[in-house]
């Protein structure tokens, strides 16, 4: 859908400051020991379009229950779309985003599939830089700590018809995040699902809400057979490894190859995959991304020829792969730990995320 030809840069945004914000012992015991999603900043960000204004009405407002009408699309029809990055605050004081740019091209590769207008870049990376200015007293101060943002759009037009609305609500909030990786981390067991993720032609690639509805019974089967996380396979051939409900995945072997499943449409492309293929071509490793089955996977855990398998993604960066069970049985990969490679991979971006490192690719963008 076309964006009206405002010049969204110059879109200036309206400061209603919380009028009770947290206080700063509740807040530092947060800080402390935030966990994952469960507590959110003082602020957020509220921007509205609708084909008259295009992109206006930029706000940063208490954080807050917002209204909506009982027949708002997205409440029927799940037109909607968000976005995960972390913002670092470096020892230096910094703070920093980790590649909002590439989350703003991907959010509006989502927006085109989901018929939604495109957030302009400039307009996407201002809306998360004012709220973490806004609440840049909200860093966790654990070790591995980061402000986890949640850009999200959805559609508030009140009509039932099946169309695409013609009324769309952008907000970003921020949830202080702990290391969901300490070191040594157990290695995470998969289930591999007989339900489908995606198919050709599909959502796989947009970063939907409804894509994540439909891995939830499947990820429930995982978690009460005992495992972390669930598996898909392709839905053709119901072969192929894809990747996890919210995670790529990389499969290390004896010889220094890395692969991973190749971006064909069905697979969400993740930017810590992305950052991790250009940190192990740095590294020397034999990248390629090509298809992999689940039974060749078998068989090369097996034989020793595949040693190592990890998971990735923004919110718990890289985690190992333990263990695989699928209706014909179970294999371990490697020693069942943590790798070599996956700690080595895991170190060197993580390292850069957190101004550790030099930052060869300009991944990192300051913010303060
Ligand atoms: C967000 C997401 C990922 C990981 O993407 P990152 O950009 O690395 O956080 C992987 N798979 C799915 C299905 C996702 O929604």
């Amino acid at each position: 859908m076309a964006t009206p030809d405002i010049a969204a840069t110059s879109l200036a945004f309206s400061h209603t400051p919380h009028p009770a914000p947290l206080a700063a012992e509740a807040r530092a015991a947060v800080l402390a020991n935030p966990g994952f999603g469960t507590t959110f900043s003082d602020h957020m960000v509220s921007v509205q379009w609708d084909e008259t204004h295009g992109w206006h009405q930029a706000e940063v407002l208490p954080y807050g229950p917002i209204t909506l009408d009982p027949a708002a699309a997205v409440l029927h029809y799940a037109q909607e779309i968000f976005e995960g990055l972390k913002a670092y605050r470096f020892a230096s004081g910094e703070i920093a985003l980790f590649r909002p740019e590439a989350n703003a091209a991907r959010f509006n590769a989502s927006a085109q599939r989901l018929a939604m207008p495109e957030v302009p870049e400039a307009l996407f990376v201002e809306a998360v830089t004012q709220l973490v200015q806004a609440d840049r007293e909200w860093f966790p101060t654990v070790e591995g700590g980061s402000l986890y943002l949640r850009p999200f759009m959805f559609a508030s037009e009140a009509f039932l018809g099946v169309r695409p609305s013609k009324q769309y609500r952008f907000l970003v909030i921020a949830s202080p995040a702990g290391n969901y990786f300490k070191s040594g981390a157990p290695a995470v067991s998969l289930w591999v699902s007989e339900y489908s993720r995606a198919a050709p032609g599909g959502t796989g690639a947009a970063k939907c809400g409804g894509n994540y509805a439909a891995s939830l019974v499947p990820t429930a089967e995982a978690f009460a057979r005992g495992h972390d996380q669930v598996l898909f396979l392709d839905a053709v051939e119901r072969k192929w490894i894809e990747e996890l409900g919210g995670m790529n995945l990389f499969f290390v072997f004896a010889d220094g190859t890395l692969v991973t499943p190749p971006l064909t449409g069905t697979i969400l492309p993740g930017i810590t995959r992305e950052s991790l293929l250009a940190l192990a071509r740095d590294e020397g490793l034999t990248v390629r991304e090509e298809r992999y089955s689940l039974d060749q996977w078998r068989s090369d855990a097996t034989s020793g020829a595949l040693i190592e398998t990890f998971a990735c993604g923004t919110a718990a960066v890289v985690t190992p792969v333990g263990k695989v069970t699928g209706a014909d049985g179970e294999f371990v990969i490697g020693s069942g730990g943590p790798g070599q490679t996956t700690q080595k991979l895991r170190q060197r971006l993580v390292a850069i995320q957190r101004g550790e490192a030099p930052d060869p690719h300009g991944w990192v963008h300051r913010i303060a």
